[in-house]
Order: structure tokens, then C-alpha cells, then sequence
């Protein structure tokens, strides 16, 4: 009987020292290849745009290959707010609720014209862009955007989580930043 020979050398591994047994690398490496092929998502849709990213978690685009396709709607359980679609000003307060809900390290992406920038409504009722209420980490443009700019979008997310420090969260930068939208 042939054996197959099996390749169980890791696709990726943080960078590092290794030899025959072992591999050590710091801290900052670990938690950031964890956070970043475990991102758990809240998905906040409200139009179409919404439409788009089920087309995303489908069998053709699989989210689920980067690790993402725990969808969770408790901000408690989640690390990821995707915002997708119109934002009126009467449902701003509640995006607002929903982000200081999550627990840190959390990320924000925000989908499609309407939620970056109020897109075609620009009108009284229509909040113009959700980065006035709340911080945006990635924004993806289109109208509506395509499930290859999503993806793309989760992999700039990615590259975010892989790459923070696992103390930027406690500096100042980034509680200034809060700060300037009134978020202690
Ligand atoms: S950006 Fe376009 S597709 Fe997305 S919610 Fe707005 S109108 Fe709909």
C-alpha cells in the first residue's frame, strides 16, 4: 500500500524563531493572528446593501474562509460592526448604543455610499455618513458594493487586527480619539 505524504506544515505562522520542535514569538503576534481569523461580525444592515453581504456569506463568496462567519446579533458577542445601508438620523442614536455596547477590541466597517456618506439621500432625515456618530476603521465604497469589495474589506480588517498592539486600546491616541465623539 503507497502513503500519501502529508504536508501538516502551517499556512501561516507570525513571525519568529523556530527549530526542530519548537517556535516561540511574542505576545503581539499570537493574539493578533487569533483576533484576526476569529472576527465575529454584527451585521447592521438596513437596505440593500444589506442584500449584498448575504450574497457575501453565501456558498460563492464563503465567509466563512476567513473565519468570519459567526454572525452575531449581540454587540456583547461581537468584535466587528458592519454597517450597511441608509442611517436615518432617527436610527443613529441606536448604531451609536449598539458600538458602546461592544467590548473592546472592536472594529467598524462601514458599506456602500449610503452608510459612508449618506449616498444619494441627501436629505433631512438621512444621517450623512456613520462616521459622524461613531469611528470607521474601513470603509467600502459602491453602490452597492460588489461581495469581492466586501471581502476585500474584511481583509483590510484583517490586516487592522493583525497588526494593533494589544495595548493600543489603553493609549491615549486612541481615547483622544473617542473622546472627539464624546465615547468615554
Ligand atoms: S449604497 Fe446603494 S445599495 Fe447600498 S444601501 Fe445605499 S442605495 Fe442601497
Amino acid at each position: 500500500m503507497s502513503t500519501i505524504p502529508v504536508d501538516i506544515s502551517p499556512a501561516y505562522e507570525p513571525a519568529g524563531y523556530g527549530g526542530e520542535g519548537f517556535f516561540a514569538t511574542s505576545l503581539d503576534k499570537v493574539v493578533g493572528l487569533a483576533r484576526k481569523n476569529s472576527l465575529w461580525p454584527l451585521p447592521f444592515a438596513t437596505s440593500c446593501c444589506g442584500i449584498e453581504f448575504m450574497s457575501t456569506m453565501s456558498a460563492t463568496y464563503d465567509f466563512a474562509r476567513f473565519g468570519a462567519e459567526r454572525l452575531s446579533f449581540s454587540p456583547r458577542q461581537a468584535d466587528l460592526l458592519m454597517v450597511m445601508g441608509t442611517i436615518s438620523k432617527k436610527l443613529a442614536p441606536v448604531l451609536r448604543q449598539v458600538y458602546e455596547q461592544m467590548a473592546e477590541p472592536k472594529w467598524v466597517l462601514c458599506m456602500g455610499a449610503c452608510a459612508s456618506s449618506g449616498g444619494i439621500f441627501d436629505t433631512y432625515s438621512v444621517l450623512q455618513g456613520i462616521d459622524r456618530i461613531i469611528p470607521v476603521d474601513v470603509y467600502v465604497p459602491g453602490c452597492a458594493p460588489r461581495p469581492e469589495q466586501v471581502l476585500d474589506g474584511i481583509m483590510q480588517i484583517q490586516k487592522l487586527a493583525e497588526s494593533e498592539s494589544i495595548r493600543r486600546r489603553d493609549s491615549l491616541e486612541y481615547k483622544q480619539m473617542l473622546s472627539r465623539y464624546g465615547i468615554e
